[in-house]
C-alpha cells in the first residue's frame, strides 16, 4: 500500500488531501483496500455511487455496451443517449437534455445557455446570481459561480457577470437583482457548502422571484439529484421547477457524465456550432445511466433511500441526543450531516477509517454521510456504532 502511495507523490498532481488507502474492489456499500481490509462507504464516491459499487445491473449494462462499441463522437446518433434522454425528460419537467462528462461541464453548458438567451431574447443580459456557500465546480466558469471566496481568488481574474447572495436570504436576492439579471443559478440543498437545506418557502419565494422579474431559475442538481434527498429531484420536495436543471454525480452509477436539461424554448437557443463535447453522450457512460435509472425505477429505490434515511436520522439524533459534542442532525435523504461544536472532525474520519467506516469532512465542524441509496440496515447500524465511537473518543 504504501508503495503505490509513494509513487502516487511522485507522479500526480499532489492536489487533492487523500486518505492513505489504496481502494481495489467494491460491493454495494462495501469497498477493499489493496491489503483486504474491508470499510464501510458512507461517502459513496461523493454522491456518486447511487446504487453501491459495481452494481451488477450497471457494470453489466457498461460492459456490454463496452463491447459493442465505446465511442464514436456527436457526428452520428447512438442509442443509449437516446434512451437516457428519453428518460430523464420523462421523468423531470424539462423538455431537452445535452449531455456532457462532468458536473462542471453541466454548469458551463447551463451557463451558455442563459448567457444565449438574453444575448437573443433580453436585449444582451448576461447576469447570473449564485448563493454564498453555492458549490458548481472548479472550471473558470463554473468557479466564478462557485459562493466561497477562497477557491475562487487565487484564479482571478474569472468570468464577470457573477454575483453571490446569502442562502436562504430571500431580500438579498431582490436586492442583488438588476437589469443585466438574467438567472438564478442554485443548488436547491447546499452540498459542498456544509448540507445547507433551504428553509420552508425559500425555493418557492426564488422561483416567484424569477417569475415576476422574467428571470430563468437554473438548480445544480448535481449532487441533489437521482434520488439523494429520497425523490428523484430535490427541487420537488419544495413543489417549484426548473427552467434549466444540472445534473451529474449520481446518474451513471459511477461513470463519468454530466447533463443539462432544460425547457424547450431555452434549449432551442442552443444552435449547431454553439456548443459540444467530443465525449459528451459517450455510449458507455449513457448506457450505465439507463441502467441506474431502470433500476431506481423498477425497484423503488426512492422509498427504499426514504426507509435508509429515517432509519440512519433516528441512530444520528439519539447522538445528537447524547453526546454533547453532536449539535446538530443536517440534510435530507441520504445528504446528511451532523455538525460537531469542536472542529474535531479531521479526528474523527481517521477514527472511522481505523474502524471500518468511510465519511467525509465537508466543513471543519460537520461529518457528511452520503451512502448508496441502497444502503442496508445493518450497513447503517454498524456505521453508527462506528461513528459514535469516533465521536466519543475524538471529543472526550
Ligand atoms: C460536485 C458538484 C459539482 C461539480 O461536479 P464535477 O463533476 O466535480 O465537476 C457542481 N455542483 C455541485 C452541487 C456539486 O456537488
Amino acid at each position: 500500500m504504501s508503495d503505490w502511495i509513494e509513487r502516487d507523490s511522485k507522479y500526480l498532481f499532489q492536489n487533492y488531501g487523500r486518505q492513505p488507502i489504496v481502494l481495489e474492489r467494491g460491493e454495494g456499500s462495501r469497498v477493499w483496500d489493496s491489503e483486504g481490509n474491508e470499510y464501510l462507504d458512507f461517502v459513496g464516491g461523493l454522491a456518486v455511487t447511487s446504487l453501491g459499487h459495481s452494481h451488477p445491473a450497471v457494470a453489466a449494462a457498461a460492459a456490454a455496451q463496452a463491447e459493442q462499441l465505446i465511442h464514436v463522437s456527436n457526428l452520428y446518433y447512438t442509442t443509449p443517449m437516446i434512451e437516457l434522454a428519453e428518460l430523464l425528460v420523462e421523468n423531470s419537467p424539462l423538455d431537452r437534455v445535452f449531455f456532457c462528462n462532468s458536473g462542471a461541464e453541466a454548469i458551463e453548458a447551463a451557463i451558455k445557455v442563459a448567457r444565449r438567451w438574453g444575448h437573443d431574447e433580453q436585449g444582451g443580459k448576461h447576469g447570473i446570481i449564485a448563493m454564498q456557500d453555492g458549490f458548481h465546480g472548479r472550471s473558470l466558469g463554473a468557479l466564478a459561480a462557485t459562493g466561497t471566496a477562497r477557491y475562487r481568488e487565487p484564479f482571478e481574474p474569472l468570468p464577470t457577470g457573477f454575483s453571490h447572495v446569502p442562502w436562504n436570504d430571500l431580500d438579498a436576492l431582490k436586492a442583488a437583482t438588476d437589469d443585466n439579471t438574467v438567472a438564478v443559478l442554485m443548488e436547491p440543498i447546499q452540498g459542498e457548502g456544509g448540507v445547507n437545506a433551504p428553509a420552508p418557502g425559500y425555493l418557492q419565494g426564488v422561483r416567484d422571484w424569477c417569475d415576476e422579474n422574467g428571470l430563468l431559475l437554473i438548480l445544480d442538481e448535481i449532487q441533489s439529484g437521482i434520488g439523494r434527498t429520497g425523490t428523484l429531484w430535490a427541487h420537488e420536495q419544495d413543489g417549484i421547477e426548473p427552467d434549466i436543471m444540472c445534473v451529474a454525480k449520481g446518474l451513471a452509477g459511477g461513470l463519468p457524465i454530466g447533463a443539462v436539461l432544460a425547457r424547450e424554448e431555452l434549449a432551442g437557443h442552443l444552435v449547431p456550432g454553439d456548443h459540444g463535447t467530443t465525449f459528451g453522450a459517450n455510449p458507455v457512460a449513457t448506457a450505465a445511466g439507463v441502467a441506474v435509472l431502470r433500476y431506481i425505477f423498477e425497484n423503488d429505490v426512492l422509498a427504499a433511500a426514504r426507509r435508509a434515511s429515517d432509519r440512519l436520522v433516528a441512530r444520528l439524533r439519539a447522538m445528537e441526543d447524547s453526546l454533547p459534542a453532536v449539535t446538530e442532525v443536517r440534510g435530507r435523504g441520504l445528504l446528511l450531516a451532523v455538525s460537531l461544536s469542536s472542529e474535531a472532525t479531521a479526528g474523527v474520519v481517521t477514527l472511522c477509517r481505523e474502524r471500518g467506516l468511510l465519511v467525509n469532512n465537508v466543513r471543519p465542524d460537520r461529518i457528511r454521510l452520503m451512502p448508496a441509496l441502497i444502503v442496508g440496515d445493518e450497513e447503517i447500524d454498524r456505521a453508527c456504532d462506528i461513528l459514535e465511537e469516533a465521536i466519543q473518543l475524538a471529543t472526550s
